[in-house]
């Protein structure tokens, strides 16, 4: 986002932001999203369709946790035929279960600044200081356990057949997903061709 100056859009904050704001959208997509379902695609398709014709995604955008399933993959390419776009690549990044779990149930956000931190992984300067600032260290509804569990076995169920959708249509660009931030996005970059 920063260095190419391109939005991330991703229906999960988005999906957040509309459950906080209580909106009829939100309502109807907040028991899903508590029990890990996937909400459902005309909900979510109609989110992206809205948000990427928006005009700071003219010259492009990534696409965060979207599409989820086969058929959001199929209705995603109208939408990109009616803004004249289309995809570049499709990103797997890879990391192991153990590891998944830890950033999952580890995950927190400063309530005062909003940086993404791990109680697992993040230096204990970084989550002290969020705390001396009188930041508390807000843990997402669904990062419990058994909501984790549920969101994996429909990753499994019906992420998963992306990769191989993606890998057919020549989009597929696998990258290790593990260890520290700056290695991961050196791996994206140099993926995509654009290091
Ligand atoms: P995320 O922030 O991407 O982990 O998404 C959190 C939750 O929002 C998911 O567990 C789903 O309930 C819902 N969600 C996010 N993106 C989608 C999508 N593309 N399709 C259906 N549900 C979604």
């Amino acid at each position: 986002m920063a260095e190419y100056n391109l939005p991330q859009v991703s229906t999960g904050d988005l999906l957040r932001e509309a459950v906080a704001a209580a909106t009829p959208l939100g309502q109807r997509a907040k028991a899903a999203m508590d029990a890990g379902e996937l909400v459902t695609d005309d909900i979510v398709l109609g989110i992206i369709a809205e948000r990427l014709e928006r005009e700071d995604c003219a010259e492009g955008f990534i696409l965060d946790g979207f599409p989820r399933n086969l058929a959001q993959a199929r209705d995603l390419e109208p939408v990109l035929q009616k803004i004249g776009q289309s995809l570049d690549a499709a990103v797997l990044l890879d990391v192991d279960l153990d590891i998944l779990m830890k950033r999952l149930t580890g995950r927190r956000t400063c309530s005062k600044t909003g940086k993404l931190l791990n109680i697992f992984f993040s230096p204990q300067e970084d989550l002290d200081a969020c705390t001396e600032q009188g930041g508390e260290l807000i843990q997402r509804a669904d990062d419990n356990e058994d909501t984790i569990a549920n969101r994996l076995n429909v990753y499994r169920e019906q992420t998963e057949p992306l990769i191989q959708h993606y890998r057919e249509a020549d989009l597929l660009k696998t990258i290790s997903g593990e260890g520290e931030m700056d290695a991961v996005y050196a791996r994206l970059t140099a993926a995509l061709g654009l290091a």
